[in-house]
């Protein structure tokens, strides 16, 4: 690792550091009811900064009537759905004005790079006309009845109140998956950002109110997922909720969820299989192994944390693949030239140098990386760990079974198709999958055998507005994105017209 980016950068964004942020309550900018607050930490710099509000058990009831108000009497949940799509598009114009401040905040709070929280952010606004698009085209269903004289119709309804919990690794992005269809369905939205990026959701919430959302229908609380998380989830006044993060949280809301059969969509965890077949390109696979796991940081839920290398080509495949690990650049991730930022925030380091020891424990070879690199802040204290590249890796070992989500690439070595669809499928996780092969038949075979929610051909980490995203077993229940993005935010209600029969005890 032996470039370092420029560490200051000249045009360095400073959001107000010494401010006291508020969250967002019945259109009112407000404290929390405790005076509590957490601070945020720039993992570049390891500097805190920022008070945000840490919000109790009685802000979150407040949000939550506000916004079960705003869905009952003010009538949200029956605006025109062109009304609501007028309003998401003005929404999504404003994202786009804010765009690359929006991906500034962000970077402050997880340390992404900018080329990657640019595009993010930028993707916001079209992605918002995409969802009004959908708001104006809900419809049911007509069905042939089979019951003479009768009709029979379905129709969509917003579900009601909303939760949406998100995580730390692309804040606006993954809120946009939930907020963005739930509007424009009718629903009203409790928001619960993760404590480690709060600010940038709050600056979301500050362009909606410009956008003109009345009041109650978007909130924000701030705060842990103790207790402010927990208290969303089991207020009885929620009736669906979108979260992504990690499966044991995922998990314990399921679990609170299904006191009241609330409603959920759940984005998780992943261990995704990267797999490159002898007859691949070798440098295209090289680089998609690398963007499939060091981009972010590692810090994504697609991470192709584990890549599955056939016989013929392993030992050239890792040689290579260390060799250009090694050739990335590591620095501040506002500069367009950085290829790895820092990892997002101390916890999260701490895990990842203890799996590094793991790994090692277990009897796999670490061949580059792994170790800290606190001067490519410039200061000496960014949480920055080189890239690591593992080979001799044992599916069963726990390099290979948990989600690390971070800089650790774990390569193990098959023979053939049939081997290579039982290692990636041995997994508790389904979230997606890489495949990296000539031979167009082998492509489509592989597609059709791995369980995951998305699966790429010569390629990875794709994801588009338009095409459905989510995970296959512990990778989460439901899918965001696509044109079927409101039905997770929508109840089907069939309608049953009787055109004059006497009504019989039997059930027709
Ligand atoms: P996390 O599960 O620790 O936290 C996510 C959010 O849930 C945070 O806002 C947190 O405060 C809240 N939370 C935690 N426990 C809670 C509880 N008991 N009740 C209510 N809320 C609670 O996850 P993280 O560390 O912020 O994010 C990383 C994880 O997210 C990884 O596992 C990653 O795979 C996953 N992720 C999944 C996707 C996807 O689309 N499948 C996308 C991004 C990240």
């Amino acid at each position: 690792m032996n470039n370092l980016a420029s560490s200051v950068l000249a045009e360095r964004f400073s959001p107000d550091t010494d401010r006291d942020y508020a969250m967002l309550i019945d259109g009112d900018w407000v404290q929390s009811s405790s005076g509590q607050t957490f601070q945020c930490v720039d993992p570049f710099d390891n500097v805190p900064w920022g008070r945000i509000p840490a919000a109790t058990v009685e802000d979150v009831d407040r949000a939550v009537r506000a916004a079960r108000r705003a869905f009952d009497q003010d009538g949200w949940g029956t605006t025109s759905p062109l009304v609501r799509s007028q309003l998401l598009r003005r929404f999504g114009d404003l994202i786009g004005e804010h765009a690359e401040e929006l991906a500034k905040i962000q970077i402050h709070e997880n340390g992404k790079l900018i080329t990657e929280m640019l595009a993010g952010a930028r993707t916001l606004g079209p992605q918002a006309h995409y969802v009004a698009g959908l708001a104006e085209n809900i419809h049911g269903r007509t069905f042939q009845s089979l019951i003479p004289n009768t009709t029979a119709y379905s129709v969509r309804e917003p579900i009601g109140v909303v939760a949406a919990i998100t995580p730390w690794n692309t804040p606006l992005g993954l809120l946009s998956w939930k907020l963005f269809p739930a509007l424009a369905a009718g629903n009203t939205i409790v928001i619960k950002p993760s404590e480690v990026t709060p600010t940038s959701t709050l600056r979301l919430a500050e362009l909606a109110m410009e956008a003109g959302f009345p009041p109650g229908v978007i909130n924000v609380v701030t705060g842990f997922g103790q207790p402010t998380g927990s208290a969303l989830v089991s207020h009885p006044d929620v009736d669906k909720i979108g979260f992504t993060g990690s499966t044991g949280a995922g998990r314990a809301i399921y679990k609170q969820a299904a006191e009241r059969i609330g409603r959920v969509t759940l984005e998780l965890g992943g261990k995704s299989p990267n797999i490159i077949f002898a007859d691949a390109d070798l440098d295209d696979a090289v680089h998609g192994v690398m963007a499939g796991i060091f981009a972010a940081t590692g810090q994504t839920c697609m991470g192709g944390s584990r890549v599955l290398v056939q016989d013929a080509i392993h030992d050239e495949f890792v040689e290579r693949l260390a060799r250009a690990t090694r050739s990335l650049r590591l620095g501040d991730p506002l500069d367009p030239s950085v290829d790895v930022g820092p990892v997002a925030n101390r916890a999260q380091f701490q895990k990842v140098l203890e799996y590094v020891e793991i790994g090692q424990d277990e009897g796999a070879e670490l061949v580059t990386g792994g170790v800290t690199r606190g001067d490519a802040s410039g200061n000496g204290n960014g949480l920055f760990i080189e890239p690591a590249v593992f080979a001799g890796v044992d599916n069963g070992s726990r390099l290979a079974q948990d989600e690390i989500f971070g800089p650790v690439a774990s390569v193990i070595r098959f023979k053939n198709e049939d081997e290579a669809v039982s290692i990636a499928n041995d997994t508790e996780f389904g979230l997606a999958a890489g495949i990296w092969t000539n031979d167009v038949g082998r492509a489509h075979r592989m597609v059709g055998r791995v369980r995951a929610g998305t699966v790429w051909v010569n390629s990875y980490r794709l994801v588009s507005f338009n095409v459905p995203f989510g995970g296959f077993k512990q990778s989460g229940i439901g899918r965001e994105l696509g044109p079927d993005a409101l039905d997770a935010y929508t109840e089907e209600k069939a309608v049953w017209i009787n055109q004059g029969n006497r009504q019989t005890f039997g059930r027709h």
